[in-house]
């Protein structure tokens, strides 16, 4: 047993130890910190069909990133070899000692090392196999390692515009990575040199070795290149917990508590952590976000924002320069929940609570109106009066017992406050709306708005009434024939908005809508993948022309594809639109009160 505690150990032995240490001691703190409603979905989740669902998911994502492998193949081997081919060389290596020593207790040295000890241990058999098939992985790790080093070099050329940058502790941990594999082909090729063996790989270089070098250096290299490795190794471990490294080890509990049901939300705060730290910086939000690719903004996309949140340094800049347009969400292939926890971080610096602003709500309702259906126009609607008169012609066409909740006490939806982190006066004014909403008992509630939409069905615990945007009621209305439209010879295309399409899985309504009145053609981005309009009341930071150059830019592509009009179905995403189009720009609404037959 003492053989397995040679002085060389040390550095990758205390390594490994105080990186199992300090995740144990940040994984516990996190769940104990989570409210006692989340402990109970753990215990609940535990041992169900979730459980096994989540270890394949672990597979598939920790290891194989099958994810970021769809996006980009290359980008996806990358990650794949050094987290699979690693996770196998670790599985085929304690194999390898089991068949040769039986299974008995080693230290986690003894089986790491294992090329280095096998000399010395008096072994009777020899199995080549091992040799070769240790040799393959090693190659495929070392393939990867070689990409990340071309990454970092010619980013363009593994199909992304940017990489990523780093701070101190990545760039430490980074570098030990870069050595880890190439140091442990030198440290088994030399030990092949002096006692032999070697697989296809280690062998061959070491025959060259011990045939191109003089005898007494590679008697004093050998033990220093497994100095070498043990240190390269230990380093790494180090700064594993306070890297971007951490996110090898942190997908694993966050896809568990995920299928457990655990969502990021303003009160789960600890929860955040799991989803900050299982970031891998893979740089995939960084070409999908607008303000990169049209504005040259390079500091703010969430790879930064969640680098900054993790280390303490985030500014209020960068967690306000963000549109939430959801982009980089759909396309991050871990899944984290970037749009909620950039709320977070803005809830946490702005939040005034002051009683004395929100007076002016308890006067609010002098409404006596009823309506089966409640209209909510929202408040950027009632900038685009055009909207309203439109769905008020449709309700009249359907014969529908409408009361508009805008002119009768409503007030704003409360999300602008969320978006810009006022949680307590979004609060009230949450409360103030849902008052109304149970006053007037109404079983519909239909808005022009995505963005009251998506608050409404979230936030609101409307329990009781079905909450629509336009489109979906108007779709409902054609195909009960409440209305009859006529068709008309008019192209349209249609811009998916963002609240609509990727925040609430709206796309179908609309197309139905519009499939109803003409014909319809499809932008180079729809659907998941649209282009945000720029005008987005999340973002504080970029000015009036920025918002333009975006507006403009999303808007040429929805020209480019030939149409007589453009349609969309949220104001706000209108408005944009219109000022920078050369085409007529309708919401849908308008579009079929003008065809009402
Ligand atoms: S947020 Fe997602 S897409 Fe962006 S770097 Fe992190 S893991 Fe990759
Ligand atoms: S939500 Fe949109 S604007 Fe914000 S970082 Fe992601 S892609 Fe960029």
């Amino acid at each position: 047993m003492l053989i397995y505690f040679e002085p060389f150990t040390f550095p990758f032995v205390v390594g490994s130890l105080f990186m199992f240490a300090v995740i144990a001691l940040k994984w516990s703190l996190w769940l104990l910190r989570l409210p006692r409603v989340d402990r109970v979905k753990i215990r609940r989740g535990l041992f169900t069909r979730q459980t096994l669902l989540g270890a394949w998911e672990v597979v598939r994502e920790s290891l194989l990133h099958v994810r970021i492998f769809r996006t980009n193949p290359l980008l996806g081997y990358m990650h794949a070899s050094l987290a699979f081919g690693w996770f196998l060389l670790i599985v085929v290596g304690w194999v390898e000692t089991a068949v040769y020593l039986g299974i008995k207790p080693i230290p986690l040295q003894g089986h790491v090392f294992f090329k280095y000890f096998a000399p010395y241990l008096n072994l009777d058999a020899h199995y080549p196999i091992f040799e070769h098939v240790m040799d393959a992985l090693l190659l495929v790790v070392l393939v990867g390692v070689g990409l990340a080093l071309f990454k970092r070099l010619r980013s363009s050329v593994m199909g992304m515009r940017r990489t990523t940058k780093h701070v101190l502790f990545d760039r430490v941990a980074l570098t030990a990575l870069w050595f880890i594999f190439p140091a442990r082909l030198v440290a088994e090729s030399l030990t092949v040199a002096v006692h032999g063996g070697g697989g296809f790989l280690t062998g061959t270089l070491g025959t060259f070795l011990a045939k191109h070098l003089p005898y007494e250096v590679i008697e004093m290299l050998y033990p220093q290149s497994w100095w070498f490795y043990s240190a390269v190794l230990g380093i790494f471990f180090v700064a594993l917990p306070f890297s971007r490294y951490m996110h090898i080890l942190t997908e694993i509990p966050l896809i568990f508590l995920r299928r457990w049901s655990l969502r990021p939300t303003k009160e789960r705060k600890s929860y955040d952590n799991f989803e900050v730290e299982a970031c891998s910086r893979c740089g995939i939000c960084i070409d999908p976000c607008q303000l990169q690719a049209d504005l040259g903004i390079n500091d703010t996309q969430s790879v930064y924002y969640l680098r900054d949140r993790r280390y303490n340094m985030l500014s209020m800049k960068i967690a306000n320069n963000c549109l939430m347009c959801g982009r980089c969400e759909v396309a991050c292939p871990v899944g984290i929940n970037l749009n909620t926890l950039r709320l977070n971080s803005r809830a946490k610096r702005r939040n005034i609570p002051n009683e004395g602003r929100y007076r002016y709500l308890k006067g609010i309702d002098p409404s006596s109106g009823a309506g089966r259906v409640g209209y909510f126009a929202g408040c950027m609607t009632s900038l685009t009066p055009a909207v309203q008169r439109s769905m008020e012609r449709i309700f009249a066409a359907a014969r529908v017992d409408v009361w508009y909740a805008d002119r009768e006490g409503g007030v704003c939806c409360g999300r602008p406050l969320m978006l810009s982190g006022e949680t307590d006066a979004a609060h009230k004014m949450v409360e103030c709306n849902r008052a109304l909403f149970r006053k007037h008992e109404i079983e519909t509630l239909v808005t022009s708005c995505p963005i009251c939409l998506k608050v409404f069905r979230e936030e609101y615990n409307l329990e009781g009434i079905e909450v629509l945007h336009h489109t979906e009621y108007i779709a409902r209305l054609i195909s009960s024939g409440e209305i009859t439209l006529a068709r008309d010879t008019c192209i349209y295309t249609y811009h998916d908005p963002c609240e609509l399409g990727r925040g609430c899985g709206i796309y179908d309504a609309p197309r139905t809508v519009i499939s109803a009145v003409g014909t319809l053609v499809e932008p180079a981005h729809n659907r998941r993948n649209a282009l945000c309009c720029g005008g987005s009341l999340a973002n504080t930071v970029i000015n009036d022309g920025q918002q333009y150059r975006i507006a403009e830019r999303m808007t040429a592509e929805l020209e480019a594809t030939q149409c007589d009009t453009i349609v969309t179905a949220c104001p706000l995403c209108n408005k944009s639109i219109a000022r920078a189009s050369h085409r007529p720009t309708h919401d849908i609404a308008e579009i079929v009160a003008k065809n009402i037959l």
